[in-house]
């Protein structure tokens, strides 16, 4: 509490009061001199002159009494300071109410200039020291709104100045030098000061041109970067060219490395005489005449019917990636040097762009080749595995159809060495082993042609040969075994004379096949060999009216030991490569092999042979 109240009494001091009183007055001028927050330049102006206004009469106030003035001069002359300060806090009043008033500079210039000019009256004339403060005036005036307003209030000073001795109502002799001489003086000052504020207001112009053309250009490149798609950033290449060039029409013609294509970007409301393909084709005719120089550098011009373009090479460190030419309307102002600089930087920002989408397309290119060769790969690598299976299933079969037979014969001669049996047992495990025997030798025969067809081992005698003789030959073997069998056999050769170009053996081969198969699976009726022509190709079928196949099987008989049917229980005959066999033959003489059968209605197995004379074998 006593703490307290003596720092209260500390504060309380004289001398501190003094000091805090000097503190708020310096802040309150701070507050004067900066003037309410966010006020327009011309008005921060203003503001400060209200300040220095304050100032003055803080200056001159005291000093009045220290010249040689008499007390009406010096009554009048505080009495003006009073009326001063009151024009002053009026200005400032206005300042916050009515700005529009105070911008443009006419109260405040007439307020200044009749202020000053009454001084001058009242402290003697211009002849005395307060002249001076139309200089400041003056100055002022100048420095805030130029040649205009400082010359009028200079010109008002000169011609009071010039008046006043009719004024005072004495001619003064002598004193027309001193005219002269601060009347022009303070025409000089007007000048100078008006134009000290051009060249600040053009600096000022031209900063805020390149600060607008710089937020400009960042605007541009932010929306270049919105996509990594090669033709969609090609094409806000364009279109932020035209905006940022204030263009009517923009075409960027693209190196093939990048396309190769050229873009336009033309304005929705063309000039009037300037239609859409018309425009493309002044482009391109700016295009053709940049591309084909030796040298790449931006280029401006006018065209002949009067349009401003810029031409410019999409140059990097790694060489040109073509050109861009921006035009604009008729009729629009000049393009200058400092447009072409910011076309420059446009590009430089542009071509990173334009190369981080043409890298991404090249990547996701490149992806998609992976992809397709990783596919490629899975496929061959599965199809391998196929061949690697049915290689193994291969070998596993034939030593499986192998082993069959040769324990038949391994078995029946053991037991013909062994025990004494009679000679009807005899006969019959001697029949047993022949026909074992034969089928292991079928067996081996047939693996072997698979083996040489496959890995192309066989030597073909292709001859012309006619197709009825082979049909017969192949008839006279089988017509006495199939009747043997107590089926009827036919043959139906075609109606004219077919030349067919065919090894004899490998057809008759095929045709032995077909035969024994349908001997072997029809119990009872006919089979037929017969033969048709069909365009270019001769038709052979082998029908039975035997057990048929399910149509689920046509496809399956054709492949390696496929055999149809329970083969556990009924033991199979064949080896279930004969099918396979036929068609790798026919294949190679450019036919095919196919089915046609339902169970239990018998089967037709037919095969296509191109004739000798066709196109399909002369090609061949
Ligand atoms: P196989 O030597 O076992 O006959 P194939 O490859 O010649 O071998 O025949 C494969 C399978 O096709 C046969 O086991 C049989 O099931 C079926 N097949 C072939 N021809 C006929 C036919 N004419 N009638 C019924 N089934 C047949």
């Amino acid at each position: 509490m006593s703490i307290i109240s003596f720092q209260t009494r500390y504060n309380q001091r004289p001398h501190s009061g003094l000091r805090s009183a000097f503190s708020q007055v310096l802040e309150r001028l701070n507050q004067i001199w900066w003037g309410p927050p966010g006020l327009p330049v011309q008005l921060r102006m203003e503001q400060r002159f209200v300040a220095l206004r304050y100032m003055s009469v803080l200056f001159v106030a005291p000093v009045l009494p220290l010249l040689d003035l008499s007390v009406q001069q010096l009554v009048a002359a505080y009495t003006l300071l009073f009326f001063f300060f009151i024009y002053n806090f009026g200005v400032q009043t206005l300042i916050r109410r009515h700005s529009i008033w105070i911008s443009s500079g006419y109260i405040t210039s007439v307020g200044d200039g009749f202020s000053t000019i009454m001084m001058v009256f009242i402290g003697g004339g211009f002849n005395s020291a307060f002249y001076m403060t139309l200089f400041g005036t003056t100055v002022a005036i100048a420095m805030r709104y130029g040649y205009g307003l400082s010359m009028l209030v200079a010109g008002t000073y000169i011609l009071l100045d010039g008046v006043s001795p009719v004024i005072y109502g004495t001619a003064r002799p002598g004193t027309s030098g001193d005219f002269f001489f601060r009347s022009g003086f303070l025409v000089l000052v007007a000048f100078l000061g008006s134009y000290l504020r051009a060249q600040a207001y053009a600096a000022e112009v031209a900063l805020a041109q390149q600060l607008n053309r710089a937020s400009a250009l960042n605007e541009s490149t932010r929306a270049l970067n919105a996509s990594l798609q090669l033709d969609t950033v090609v094409r806000a290449v364009a279109a932020e060219a035209r905006r940022l060039m204030e263009a009517e029409a923009v075409a960027l013609k693209l190196d093939p490395e990048f396309s190769g294509r050229t873009v336009y970007d033309l304005s929705s409301l063309p000039s009037d005489d300037l239609q859409p393909q018309a425009c493309q084709m002044m482009l391109n005719t700016l295009l053709a005449a940049n591309v084909s120089d030796d040298q790449p550098a931006v280029k401006m011009g006018l065209t002949v019917d009067g349009r401003w373009y810029i031409v410019a090479p999409l140059q990097n460190r790694g060489g040109m990636s073509g050109y861009i030419a921006v035009m604009r309307a008729k009729g629009q102002p000049a393009y200058a040097q400092p447009d072409a600089a910011l076309l420059t930087s446009f590009i430089d920002r542009a071509i990173l762009a334009i190369e981080n989408a043409g890298l991404y397309k090249t990547i996701g290119d490149r992806r998609q080749e992976l992809q397709r060769a990783y596919a490629e790969l899975a496929t061959a690598h599965q199809e391998l595995l196929c061949v690697d299976e049915m290689k193994t299933n291969f070998i596993a079969n034939v030593s499986h159809e192998l082993r069959t037979p040769l324990t038949s014969v391994r078995s029946f001669s053991e037991l013909l060495l062994s025990f004494e049996v009679d000679d009807t047992t005899e006969r019959e495990f001697l029949e047993i082993i022949n026909t074992e025997s034969e089928r292991l030798t079928r067996l081996i025969n047939d693996v072997l042609d698979i083996t040489k067809i496959e890995s192309g081992q066989v030597a073909w005698h292709m001859k012309q040969l006619n197709l009825a003789d082979l049909l017969q030959i192949s008839a006279r073997t089988f017509a006495p075994l199939v009747e043997k069998k107590g089926l009827q056999f036919e043959l139906v050769l075609p109606d004219r004379s077919v030349q067919v170009c065919a090894d004899s053996d490998r057809v008759l081969q095929v045709l032995a096949n077909l035969l024994g198969n349908a001997m072997k699976f029809t119990p009872q009726g006919t089979i037929t060999l017969s033969a048709e022509v069909a365009g270019d190709v001769v038709l052979i079928h082998v029908r039975d009216t035997g057990i048929g196949i399910a149509p689920a099987d046509h496809e399956r008989i054709f492949e390696k030991f496929q055999q149809v049917g329970d083969t556990l229980t009924e033991k199979p005959t064949g080896t279930g490569l004969g099918l396979c066999i036929c068609h790798d033959i026919v294949l190679h003489h450019g036919g095919e092999l196919w089915v046609d059968s339902e169970l239990g209605q018998g089967s037709t197995f037919s095969f296509s042979l191109p004739i000798a004379s066709s196109p399909v074998l002369i090609a061949a």
